[in-house]
């Protein structure tokens, strides 16, 4: 098991009862979704949609496709998997600075480096945005996030997830898969054509179908599956894609192998193996 410290900075105007109580949300949403225990997309009503049974008769509705059951059982897969990654967070800290950032890197040398920061801002254009793991190497930098304290209001807060996910060194699953493996080859050297990282040429992660654009929905409020250029589901429950909150649900386990790989390799002196 690693334990990540964290400590959440609050760049906004908040009172400290609720910047605690914020920062206890964060590191609940954090576990649950990091251990496995992610809310069921069968307890989710999606628009309108209660108490509907996710099976696969139901799934076989939403496509057109000539090869309905093939393409439902992956769809079935996706939305019945949850995934333990073994890494477990601690609050340790929630800290509510008197600066307001627009230009957080000049922020960034006040942080203590004994933990990874979540930085709540308001400012900003973007829901979530943080650096991969490779810039800490020389330790100049504090591994850190930022968060939009809009993502509490329009439930986005997975975003959270999303962005641990950069920071521990995955890409999206509709990045560009040939520079994604460049930077791989980079950052893992021989370990990246040895080890059980990534298995195959031609997807980031040998687990996951690659997608071939971002699509910000969910399939089934849209009544549309995303097929790749292998007639393949992509696999719209990624935590690494941009997909609604109520869908996502999983890291794959090659996604979880690049996770810890980066931890031990640039994280040891924050993240403890318990
Ligand atoms: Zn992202």
């Amino acid at each position: 098991m690693y334990n990540v410290p964290i400590c959440v900075n609050f760049y906004i105007d908040i009172k400290k009862k609720k910047a605690i109580k914020i920062g206890k949300k964060i590191i609940n949403i954090l576990n649950e979704n990091f251990s496995g225990n992610s809310e069921s997309i069968y307890k989710i009503n999606t628009t309108n949609k209660q108490n509907i049974s996710y099976d696969q008769s139901y799934i076989e509705k939403f496509i057109t496709n000539e090869n309905k059951t093939e393409l439902s059982k992956q769809i079935y897969s996706y939305i019945n998997t949850n995934s333990n990654t073994n890494i477990k967070f601690n609050l340790i800290k929630t800290k509510i600075k008197k600066t307001k950032i627009s230009k957080f890197e000049s922020n960034v040398e006040n942080l203590n480096n004994k933990y990874i920061h979540i930085n709540i801002i308001n400012d900003i254009k973007f829901n979530g945005l943080t650096y991969m793991p490779w810039f800490f190497q020389n330790n100049q930098i504090t591994p850190q996030i930022f968060i939009s304290y809009y993502i509490f209001k329009k439930n986005k807060i997975k975003t959270i997830i999303h962005e641990m996910g950069h920071l521990f060194g995955l890409f999206h699953t509709f990045d560009n898969i040939d520079n994604c493996h460049q930077i791989y080859k980079l950052y893992m050297g021989d370990d990246f054509y040895n080890g059980e990282y990534l298995k195959s040429n031609d997807r980031i992660y040998y687990d996951i179908p690659s997608q071939t654009t971002c699509m910000y929905l969910n399939p089934f409020d849209l009544n549309y599956f995303q097929l790749n250029d292998k007639n393949e589901v992509t696999n719209f429950c990624n935590y690494m894609c941009y997909n609604e909150d109520c869908v996502l649900t999983h890291f794959t386990q090659c996604q979880i192998n690049i996770m810890i790989y980066f931890i031990e390799k640039y994280f040891k002196d924050v993240i403890f193996k318990m």
